[in-house]
């Protein structure tokens, strides 16, 4: 009988922060822009530039740290790290290491096995580095410094996860808190949130820590569940076959499925950490403090109590309308505006669903205004026009940002409510399908829907179903 392991594991946690400037100075943090179009001679490390640290930075820090349940430090410091790396034109980076603006957190998670909290040892404010772009091609490395200087706060759990699963639960736990508190827009796959994994194994029972390596690279939770099973299984290999494990930082290759080493792991006193004498010890006011704790927004779960409450809606509902923020708000919104919950959900988790995932638009974006969205709810609650008509003015809305009333007008789409129109129609059906109706009078059910439809047809689509239905049998029951 072999014997058992248990995986340990604690993340680093990166998240760009939602801010329009770069955390000591005024440039834009945009994502995509031309290299070195944003950059200056404070984050691009010109000698004798001075740094001013951003507001909104330490506020956000500090949203997250207390959603986080953390204790804040009231005074807190920013030190250098210093190394050499072209990507850091410094060759320090600013960073928190003796006092860190937030610690001593914990953040409940849920898997299959229940619920368990995940103790968060800190959190500290950062600068990014720039990016080297390797052209294999010409053979020449060149920078892009238009990430140097944007703000990220570091979030460091405590070695509380056993498994791929946990790591997972705890990363979409703190991207919601982070997404609902609009501190972060939480992209993996742009990098605006990152995740390093320290993963050590140790036999079952034993309370020691086993050593651990680092994982880096790691842009999808794919790639996060396959890096914890390749990483366990390769460090049990290690010592099932008599091998110590190796501290060091590994690079995970999700293409190959397997981990590489990259450096062996240095220690903080080879930073050469010192408090950074260009910035003054921050201090936080109970005050201002205060006024970010009352101004928390609600986070996910709030929300999805108040949607059912609120709005009539079956948890069900609530929990597919608070899967992301965005839609959160943008059903919210709609719901207010219009003053129909049940309708606002109803387009939400259908037409608006239907588009963005046909569209393959992010969940987070759904770049559709919940104003034209109420207005077209109004006009169909309203009878205006017709439940099947309003679909045809949504997809104008999404393809070409039609505006719903004036779509509804230019198309001469308004349904029709005159009963002369539709007595007509009626007639005209009745009169053009004598052998359907002797069908459903003789007790043929099913061909009334048939009917019904031929006047909708006549009526060019615009006619209330529910109006022709009535209409329809009234008629009928008159022969
Ligand atoms: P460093 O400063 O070298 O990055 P830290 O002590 O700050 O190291 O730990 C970094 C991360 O590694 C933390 O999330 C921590 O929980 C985790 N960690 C530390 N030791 C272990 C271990 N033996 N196994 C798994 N994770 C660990
Ligand atoms: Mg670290
Ligand atoms: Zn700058």
């Amino acid at each position: 009988m072999g014997r058992q392991y248990e995986t340990v594991i604690g993340l680093e946690v990166h998240a760009e922060l939602a801010t329009k400037t770069k955390i000591f100075c005024g440039c834009s943090t945009r994502f995509g822009a031309k290299p070195n179009t944003q950059i200056c001679p404070v984050c691009a490390g010109f000698p004798g530039a001075l740094p001013v640290l951003n507001k909104k930075v330490l506020e956000y820090a500090l949203a997250a740290g207390l959603a986080l349940n953390c204790q804040v430090n009231r005074c807190s410091r920013f030190d250098r790290k210093n190394y050499f790396y072209p990507d850091n034109p410094q060759n320090y980076q600013i960073s928190q290491l003796y006092l860190p603006i937030c610690q001593n957190g914990r953040v409940e998670i849920e898997t299959a096995a229940g619920k368990k909290d995940i103790r968060i040892h800190e959190i500290h404010m950062e600068e990014d580095a720039g990016k080297l772009i390797h052209d294999e091609w010409s053979g020449r490395s060149l920078v892009d410094y238009n990430r140097s200087g944007v703000h990220l706060i570091e979030i460091v759990s405590e070695p509380d996860m056993r498994s791929a699963e946990e790591v997972i639960a705890y990363l979409e736990q703190l991207r919601d808190i982070l997404r609902y508190l609009k501190v972060s827009d939480c992209k993996l796959q742009e990098g605006s949130m990152r995740a390093d994994i320290n993963l050590s194994v140790r036999e079952a029972g034993s309370t020691s820590l086993g050593t651990r390596t680092e994982m880096k690279n790691l842009n999808s939770f794919k790639a996060i569940a396959h890096a914890v099973e390749g990483e366990r299984e390769r460090q049990i290999e290690l010592l099932e076959g008599g091998k110590a494990v190796l501290q060091e930082t590994r690079r995970w290759d999700e293409n190959k499925e397997a981990s590489r080493p990259m450096r062996s792991k240095e220690d903080a006193r080879d930073y050469r950490y010192f408090p950074d004498p260009d910035l003054p010890p921050i201090t936080v006011s109970e005050d201002w403090l205060e006024e970010i704790r009352a101004r928390r927004p609600m986070l996910k779960e709030e929300r999805k109590r108040l949607f059912a409450d609120r709005y009539g809606l079956t948890e069900y509902e609530a929990s597919v309308l608070t899967a992301s923020v965005s839609i959160a708000d943008l059903f919210e919104e709609t719901a207010q505006l219009s003053g129909n919950g049940k309708r606002a959900a109803a387009w939400l988790m259908g037409e608006v669903m239907r588009v963005l995932k046909e569209e393959n638009r992010d969940a987070e974006e759904p770049g559709l205004s919940s104003e034209a969205l109420a207005r077209l709810i109004r006009a169909e609650t309203e009878g205006r026009v017709t439940p099947h008509t309003a679909k045809k003015v949504f997809e104008a809305m999404v393809r070409e940002g039609a505006d719903p009333d004036r779509y509804i007008e230019d198309h001469g789409l308004t349904a029709v409510r005159d009963s002369e129109a539709l007595e007509k129609a009626a007639e005209k059906v009745i009169l053009s399908f004598p052998e359907s109706v002797k069908e459903y009078l003789g007790g043929k059910e099913k061909v009334f829907s048939f009917l019904v439809g031929q006047v909708m047809r006549e009526m060019g689509g615009k006619a209330d179903a529910a109006q022709v239905r009535e209409l329809l049998l009234k008629r009928l029951n008159e022969k």
